[in-house]
């Protein structure tokens, strides 16, 4: 007797059928698609017990036809996808015909439905004798599911419990909900409504949707690079989260797209810390002949025919958008009343060198420091008494005309109405990483040529093919180097780190922090981000450095033109602030 026989063709459908279907969610999801393809501006769903008893989704669109309604449910029939050409132009949700036969085969199914011209009908015992008999609606149609894998008790197993099918269904449900704002909503449990959405802009969805979301921590995204469009929101990176909401659409679709996340990430590495995520909420458009959807049974995922292309345009994108972001806010909270009519602009990558540029921003900190003096002068609450009494008490502060060294780490001032606090190693971090960069993009690179070149042994106890594609990589911004067998011999440095400085143990910390980066070294341009993040750490003043006024006035002023001042490259924060009115709480001046 042969081993080998073929499936019946039931069995078939079935395992088919687990694909499609694999739990109340993909159901629904299944079900809300064909509802927006049905072009319906109105959706309910509805379950009990997780959908796993009851699942209904219910709309007004254009109705299926008397005579189209047996085909609906039959495997591999659509209205939608006609030929195999059409496979790389779709737009629309559904185009395999699998779903409604494959929910019919994993449980009882009912349709009822109308068409515009008023002819309602309902389809049931939709697996065995199909009946279809007339029935009374308006427009539109509802499918009701029971008794999931009822007919497939192998699948029921896999079913986690009503409370975890439930928490999987809404969670579609707020992702289809911020997608199709326009759309008026209701999401019913256990004859409970949990959302009752009318139409609405996409962020006062996500808003509603995301508790932990407030309309002032969304960003908003607009970008068309090489054929990508780009649009939706990312986040402020002070409500970044270990694992935030994400949702990713392509085309239309939802999907998992892991390059994106990587490149959205990438665009965050400087501005939050590597544990923590961006919330997102992309949608990209991009010529679906360079995109394949048809590689998952639930189209979760696509494959994309230029990856690296996609990484670099959202890299460039979210990077754009959040630089201007935090540059704009900054300008608002920090120099509102200036004089200056500083408006930022993206700044070219010569743009420090530029008069044009630079000028008005140190004028911004110019008027920037005279507003101060004015502040504390009328000020009654944090006039300059109150620090004179710090430096007073304490020998170690340092005070200048405008700013106040304290523990030797932060620096104090005042701006307005509120009491900055800077740290002066995060803001030098940040002020030198960003000079290295614009150097580094500009190919203007400010380099010292020393008088007596630096020899080092090359260390034993470091990766050497690391290291020499460290020291290459560092001839761009200005470290130049000429390496023989054992030795390495500097005769530049960069301009930005001319203190003194032991660069055998500046070399041996960064490869060392790249190494735990886990960074690849052969694609070390790549990572150029990280290598300067952390040849800026390593030539920064210090926590513990006792700092000069020039030196203090030049850090605030340098911090102050940079594109992003309140995050270190590493994601820690540079500036914090007490308001006046916090102090004034504090003190029992006011409640
Ligand atoms: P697909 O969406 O891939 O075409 P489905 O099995 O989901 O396959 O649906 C089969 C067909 O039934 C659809 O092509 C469409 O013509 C019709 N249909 C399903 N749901 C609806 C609905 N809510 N409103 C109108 N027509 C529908
Ligand atoms: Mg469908």
């Amino acid at each position: 007797m042969a081993k080998i026989k073929k499936l019946s063709a039931e069995t078939i459908r079935k395992i088919a059928a687990g694909e499609v279907v694999e739990r109340p969610a993909s159901i629904v999801k299944e079900l809300v698609e064909n509802s927006l393809d049905a072009a319906a501006n109105q959706i309910t769903v509805s379950i009990k017990n997780g959908g796993i008893d009851y699942l209904e989704v219910s709309d007004n669109g254009e109705g299926i036809a008397a005579e189209d309604l047996l085909a609906a449910i039959d495997l591999h029939a659509t209205s939608k996808l006609k030929t195999i050409e059409d496979l790389e132009d779709i737009f629309t949700f559904g185009f395999r015909g699998e779903a409604l036969a494959s929910i019919n085969a994993a449980a009882s199914l009912e349709i009822i439905t109308a068409t515009a011209n008023g002819e309602a009908n309902r389809l049931f015992e939709a697996d065995t004798k199909s009946k279809i008999e007339p029935a009374g609606r308006n427009q539109g149609t509802t499918v009701i599911v029971r008794d999931l894998f009822r007919k497939i008790p192998a699948r029921r197993k896999f079913m986690k419990a009503a409370h975890t099918e439930e928490l999987n269904i809404r969670n579609l449900i707020k992702q289809l909900a911020i997608k199709h704002h326009q759309i008026e909503l209701h999401y019913i449990v256990d004859s409970k409504e949990v959302y009752s959405l009318k139409p609405a802009s996409k962020s006062d969805r996500i808003v509603k949707l995301i508790s932990t979301l407030k309309a002032e921590d969304l960003i908003s995204l607009d970008s068309e690079v090489d054929g990508i469009k780009i649009s939706g929101y990312v986040c402020h990176p002070r409500v970044a989260q270990k694992r935030p909401t994400q949702y990713i659409y392509i085309n239309g679709r939802n999907v998992k797209a892991n390059i994106i996340i990587a490149a959205v990430k990438r665009a965050y590495s400087n501005k939050i810390p590597p544990e923590l995520n961006p919330y997102l909420f992309l949608e990209l458009t991009i010529d679906p002949k360079s995109i394949d959807v048809n590689v998952h049974p639930r189209k979760e995922e696509v494959k994309f025919s230029d990856e690296s292309k996609l990484f670099k345009v959202v890299l460039n994108a979210v990077e754009n958008t959040l630089n201007e972001h935090m540059r704009l806010e900054f300008t608002k909270r920090f120099t509102a009343d200036s004089t200056s009519q500083y408006t930022p602009t993206k700044p070219s990558p010569i743009a420090s060198k530029q008069k044009s540029y630079s000028a008005p921003n140190v004028q911004t900190a110019i008027d920037f420091s005279a507003g101060l003096l004015r502040d504390s002068g009328n000020s009654d609450y944090i006039g300059r008494n109150s620090f004179d009494f710090g430096a007073s008490q304490n020998g170690q502060n340092n005070k200048n005309s405008n700013y106040y060294q304290i523990f030797d780490t932060y620096i104090l001032m005042t701006k307005g109405d509120a009491l900055l606090i800077i740290d002066q190693h995060a803001a030098d971090e940040r002020v030198k990483y960003e000079k290295f960069k614009t150097q580094y993009t500009s190919g203007n690179i400010e380099k010292t040529p020393l008088l007596m070149p630096i020899e080092i042994d090359l260390p034993g106890n470091v990766d050497k093919t690391h290291l020499l594609a460290l020291i290459t990589a560092l001839e761009k911004v200005g470290l130049t180097a000429s390496i023989s067998e054992n030795k390495v011999t500097f005769d530049h440095i960069p301009t930005l780190i001319m203190q003194k400085l032991n660069i055998g143990n500046l070399l041996t910390e960064i490869l060392t922090e790249l190494e735990q980066e886990q960074i690849d070294f052969s694609q070390l341009e790549k990572r150029f981000d990280r290598v300067i993040a952390t040849l800026a750490c390593h030539s920064s003043i210090r926590a513990g450095d006792k700092l000069e006024p020039e030196k203090i006035n030049k850090l605030i002023t340098d911090l102050w033109q940079c594109q992003d001042p309140y995050t270190c490259p590493h994601g820690r924060p540079i500036v914090t602030e007490i308001s006046r009115q916090e102090l004034e709480k504090k003190f029992l001046r006011i409640k």
